[in-house]
């Protein structure tokens, strides 16, 4: 027997409380099912140790209610996970929005009805139930991934992957761990477990261009002028071409004498988080010379950090410069290699070939081990939609519909998914947006969308293939001319993914304020690309 109502959710993270929050508003019925045991996603999930905010606090909050940004305060500029899950859990409660959702509830299906124009889902553990509309807001790195490495399965030892991370605070002393990966992730979990443990190994594919994040409590007196700041930080948000708070100088670098480019630099290197990476020149993303130079720069601090010259320059990357990747943000993490308990091994060199029971193999050398811990990212933007057996109409399922890459219009429909929207789905604007800002947005024009309908007697909504097609090229195409489209390597390009998804670009490069108006010029022409009946 199915439950019925006008909208169902699929993940209760912090685009899932908030589409509740606005069907609720609109005075709708909906459900939320969520595959945890708690509502966060993201923040529910990473509880990895040194997990924290990459954006300042402050500028990833809601800012939907006024009372929630009076009432809450941040201690930290990047605030870490213990304190984001609270947070979430303030909001869920503050509007009594955890009535509205099933924990525990992984959805299986969701299969399209022709006939009645409904959708019916199915979780794993035999819960059914039908809505008008579904909203699936399952997150950009939800589904997480494990190497294809030999014998991954036979480790006899404890192996935890950074985005499956238990609840229970885990005493790393006196184990032998390993960390496969060197991303974002990875640099947390590195630098925070390094002077606990007995001795770390990492296992390094590709280095990555860090910064240092330079987070500090917030004091009394920045508390104050952050929470009568809060909008002009929102409004620069959606001004910003990253959704962040960190505003380019409007000229490109190279017409900048070169002092004054290192003189900015640095400036930017000391004031942290995603300063370097978005608040740099506004030619960063399309001029090598400008990136390369910032990359010499960051070359030299490691040099300069890390006492052994040869570890340094394995932590150099070589494949890639700066800015064509996220950049972890970073705190004593080039120091935790002068550690006598820390090792680093060099995964182009010395490829792994197994994992044994006791440990990793690599080319030259077997690592025995205590502890393996994957850090090894996700199968990107595609892949919590595509683990969902998601059919829409005629039976036609979401795997054979992207089955050469996601097709989307704007990244919240797909063709012959009547009434599916997904939050922050493939082709938005995530690879520098702010989430929570970006999923705001998102979510209130998906919200608008089914006011619009309702207002004026319309039972669906499904994109056109023409409107799907012509957005799929053109997120294609805001790649090129810009760095990143040389450097494949990353989740951006779904590098972990399955092959059919790999090597095509999952997002929109155009730029949030790009996004945001276009969104707006849709709706403001009746949904245009898009069926009403
Ligand atoms: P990631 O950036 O995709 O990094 C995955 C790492 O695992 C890479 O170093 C990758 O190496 C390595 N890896 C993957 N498969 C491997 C294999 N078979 N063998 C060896 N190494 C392998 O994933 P992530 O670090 O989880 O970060 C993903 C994104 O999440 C970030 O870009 C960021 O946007 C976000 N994030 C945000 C925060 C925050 O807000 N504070 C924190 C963490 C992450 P290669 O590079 O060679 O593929």
């Amino acid at each position: 027997m199915s439950q019925e109502f006008d909208v169902i959710v699929i993940g209760a993270g912090v685009s899932g409380l908030y589409s509740l929050y606005k069907l609720r508003e609109l005075g709708l019925s909906a459900r939320v099912f969520e595959a945890g045991t708690g509502i966060g996603g993201t923040w529910y999930w990473n509880r990895y140790p040194g997990a924290r905010f990459d954006s300042e606090s402050y500028s990833y909050q809601y800012s939907f209610s006024q009372e929630v940004i009076d009432e809450w305060e941040w201690t930290e500029h990047f605030s870490g996970q213990p304190e984001i899950e609270r947070y979430l859990h303030y909001v869920a409660d503050k509007f009594d929005l955890k009535r509205d959702i099933e924990l525990n509830a992984r959805i299986a299906t969701a299969v399209y009805d022709d006939v009645e124009k409904t959708w019916e889902i199915e979780t794993t553990n035999g819960v059914r139930a039908r809505a008008r509309f579904v909203i699936a807001a399952t997150g950009l790195l939800s589904a997480h991934q494990f190497p294809d490495y030999p014998g991954v399965e036979s480790f006899a030892g404890r192996a935890l992957h950074s985005a499956r991370w238990p609840k229970e605070t885990i005493d790393f002393s006196g184990k032998r761990v390993g960390v496969i990966g060197s991303g974002p992730t990875a640099v947390q979990i590195i630098q925070s477990i390094a002077p606990e443990v007995d001795h770390l190994t990492v296992f390094q594919r590709t280095a990555n261009w860090c910064t240092p994040l330079r987070n500090r409590p917030i004091t009394t007196a920045e508390q104050k002028e952050l929470k009568q700041k809060a909008h002009q930080i929102f409004d620069l948000c959606k001004r910003t071409w990253a959704g962040f708070i960190h505003d380019p100088d409007p000229r490109a670098g190279v017409d900048v004498p070169k002092a004054e480019r290192l003189k900015r630099y640095q400036e930017l290197y000391d004031r942290g988080g995603f300063a370097l990476w978005l608040g740099n020149y506004s030619d960063s993303f399309t001029s090598r010379l400008v990136a390369d130079e910032v990359a010499e720069v960051l070359a030299a601090k490691i040099r300069a950090r890390v006492k052994d010259p040869a570890t340094a320059e394995k932590l150099i990357p070589k494949s890639h410069t700066f800015g064509t990747k996220r950049c972890p943000g970073e705190k004593n993490y080039y120091e935790t290699f002068n550690r006598d308990n820390v090792s680093l091994v060099d995964l182009r060199a010395t490829p792994i070939t197994r994992i044994t029971p006791t440990g990793i193999e690599t080319g030259d050398a077997t690592h025995e081990l205590d502890v393996i811990i994957y850090a090894t990212g996700f199968h990107s933007v595609t892949g919590e939609l595509m683990r969902i057996d998601i059919r829409g109409e005629r039976g036609v399922s979401l795997q054979e519909h992207w089955s050469d890459g996601p097709k989307t219009n704007l990244g919240v429909q797909f063709s012959g998914f009547p009434n599916f929207f997904a939050v922050m789905g493939p082709h938005n604007p995530a690879l520098f947006c702010n989430i929570t800002r970006c999923a705001e947005s998102n979510v209130e024009w998906i919200i608008g969308c089914i006011r619009y309908m309702r207002e004026h007697g319309f039972e669906t909504i499904k994109t056109t293939t023409e409107a799907e097609a012509a957005w799929t090229e053109r997120c294609y195409k805001s790649a090129k001319g810009l760095l990143i489209d040389d450097m494949q390597d990353s989740w951006f390009f779904g590098s972990t993914n399955p092959a059919n998804i790999r090597g095509r670009f999952l997002l929109f490069a155009g730029g949030v304020p790009a996004y945001r108006e276009i969104f707006a010029d849709v709706a403001a022409k009746g949904y245009e690309g898009f069926d009403l009946s």
